[in-house]
């Protein structure tokens, strides 16, 4: 069994890839829910269907969300009715979130919701919400705070970002199955995911956190950041606001006490030794994934080093 922790876009394609390298009934895939949001009253969690929909095949890898081909009719219909519509939502995305939104309003879980929804599109991985309580990640600015979605997808990342927090996650339960998966587990990737606002929350899970330290299985590592600068979106910016060096050094540190492997991309190879150096061994290769082949080559080197 082979645990994974994620967020969406980057986690995603290295999930896609390991999906498709060993069979995916072996994968449990543990999912950020700090970005989680409510929209046009519908409960939405960008991370667990980002990974649902990647691994039923419904993804689209061009925009990094969502379902392909989708068509936006109800966003159109609902600006119409004058919503503020600027998340975007596809209209086959909508049922996925109308669906959630009934059984969780009629006394499911989310843990419980995320298993009728992975059922239903004939996933055969486990996909898991970090937890079943509310978490929030609060961005603040000079001119305020923002939820993540307002700062990342409404202002596109572009504020100044003093600091990050998280509302809610040390005193939240881990979602049932996420540290049986953990202790079950004969090895554990850290997905390249914003270390900030998609691997942080699920590390500050503070049970999750102590189960992963304790655990005697390999953990690996895939950097999300080459040189300076995320692969996508804003990791780099987010990292450096919270006093970390916005590198794949940066990101190691940030995970020091759980992992023994790290893959770093190629053109990084002057880091390699700080890493190490922090008792972590490193792998120096091609990070960024384009194409099915980079990721189910990347996947390949991945569980290559989980086994040695
Ligand atoms: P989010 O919830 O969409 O922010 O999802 P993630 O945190 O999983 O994805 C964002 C992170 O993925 C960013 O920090 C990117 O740098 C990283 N990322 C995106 N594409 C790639 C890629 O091809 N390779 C690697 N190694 N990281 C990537």
């Amino acid at each position: 069994m082979l645990v994974v922790l994620t967020g969406g876009t980057g986690g995603a394609k290295l999930i896609e890839g390991l999906a498709a390298e060993i069979d995916p009934a072996q994968l449990t895939v543990i999912c950020n829910t700090a970005d989680d949001a409510v929209f046009h009253g519908l409960y939405v969690s960008p991370d667990i269907d980002t990974i649902t929909y990647t691994l039923a095949g419904l993804n689209d890898g061009e925009r990094g969300w969502g379902i392909l081909d989708d068509t936006f009719a109800v966003l159109g219909q609902l600006r119409r009715l004058g919503n503020d519509v600027w998340f975007n939502l596809g209209d086959n995305d909508f049922a996925t979130h109308i669906t959630r939104s009934r059984l969780m309003a009629e006394g499911l879980t989310l843990t419980q919701v995320t298993e009728r929804i992975r059922a239903a599109l004939g996933v055969k991985a486990t996909v898991l919400p970090m937890t079943d309580e509310r978490v929030e990640t609060r961005v603040v600015t000079p001119e305020g705070e923002l939820s993540f979605q307002e700062f990342f997808v409404k202002e596109r990342w572009s504020r100044a970002v003093e600091s990050v927090h998280l509302i809610g996650a040390e005193r939240c339960k881990p979602a049932p199955g996420v540290l049986e998966a953990i202790r079950q587990s004969s090895a554990v990737v850290i997905a390249p995911s914003n270390p900030i606002t998609s691997i942080g929350p699920i590390l500050a899970v503070s049970e999750i956190r102590k189960a992963l330290r304790h655990s005697v299985v390999n953990v690996v590592g895939v950097s999300p950041i080459i040189g300076r600068a995320a692969i996508s979106g804003p990791a780099h910016k987010l990292m450096a606001a919270q006093g970390l060096e916005p590198t794949a050094f940066g990101v190691a540190e940030s995970y020091r006490d759980l992992l023994n492997r790290f893959v770093i991309d190629s053109e990084d190879r002057v880091l390699r030794s700080r890493i190490e150096g922090l008792g972590i061994r490193v792998l120096e290769t091609a990070i960024r994934m384009t194409c099915i082949a980079d990721k189910r080559r990347l996947a390949r080197q991945v569980l290559a080093l989980l086994e040695k």
